[in-house]
């Protein structure tokens, strides 16, 4: 396990915290010193478990006046952002010619315009501060093509291309920026996904965490790029 007492006093921001993989980072950090600031769609703002040190924020990452106000409510509560995590993100998977348009735009605005909006708006904190780290979420269907991932590719593939183009213009500015590109993770992701899929031989959520864990916990002068993240057996 990493030790992440160092990490005590951050501000920790994650998007898609309601469930999967941004709730499994979020539950780890919390008790730990940490502050938190969580969003997703189906978060409730006045959580039973509301603490001092966790800020609960309904957030739809597509829309930007709602993550302009989460990034308002962040700073009013806790002064700064240390940390960003784009957990939140959509898939639907089917051959191109048999998808659905809806299912394709949802993914490009939820996964594409969501990062490219928390990145901007937490990116205009981080240069002031000229301190930060943002870490997102892309996939390996966003570095090679894998039947079926048609709008999925073609929104981490965006994801991927303007996570190095922000790597480069806020390397100088104290920004540490990873993409984080993991094959098949066993979590909520998949409920709805109609495939035979054998989840057992997916990576664990809690082995996913730990690998972030360890990124936030890297010191300053070391910036990792991109980190890729394969189960045993491939992609699925
Ligand atoms: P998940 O279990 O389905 O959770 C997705 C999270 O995103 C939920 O908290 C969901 O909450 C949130 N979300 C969806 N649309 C949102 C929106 N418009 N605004 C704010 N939050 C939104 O998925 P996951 O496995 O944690 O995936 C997290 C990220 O990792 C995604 O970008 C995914 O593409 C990527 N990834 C996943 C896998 C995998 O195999 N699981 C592999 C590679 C990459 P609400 O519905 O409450 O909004």
């Amino acid at each position: 396990m990493i030790d992440v007492t160092q990490l005590k006093d951050k501000v920790i921001v994650i998007t898609g915290a309601s469930r999967g993989i941004g709730q499994a980072i979020a539950h780890t950090l919390k008790d730990k010193g940490v502050r938190l600031v969580l969003g997703a769609r189906t978060i409730a703002e006045q959580s039973e478990f509301q603490e001092d040190t966790i800020l609960h924020v309904s957030l739809d990452v597509s829309d930007e006046e709602s993550v302009m106000r989460f990034k308002e409510v962040a700073l009013a509560r806790f002064g700064k952002v240390d940390v960003l995590i784009n957990a939140a993100g959509v898939g639907s998977f089917s051959s191109i010619l048999d998808s659905e348009t809806k299912d394709f735009d949802d993914m490009i605005s939820i996964n594409l315009r969501g990062t490219y909006l928390t990145c901007k708006h937490f990116g205009r904190t981080m240069k002031s501060q000229q301190d930060g780290q943002i870490l997102n979420l892309v996939s390996i269907a966003g570095t090679m093509a894998l039947p079926g991932n048609g709008g999925y590719s073609a929104s981490k593939y965006g994801v991927y291309g303007f996570t190095k183009v922000l790597q480069s213009e806020l390397r100088r500015e104290g920004i540490r920026i990873t993409s984080v590109i993991p094959g098949a993770i066993n979590s909520s992701f998949w409920d709805n996904v109609d495939m035979e899929l054998d989840k057992s031989n997916m990576i664990s959520l809690r082995s996913i965490t730990e690998h972030i864990l360890f990124l936030l916990c890297q010191p300053k002068h070391a910036v990792v790029d991109e980190i890729t993240i394969m189960p045993p057996n491939g992609i699925l």
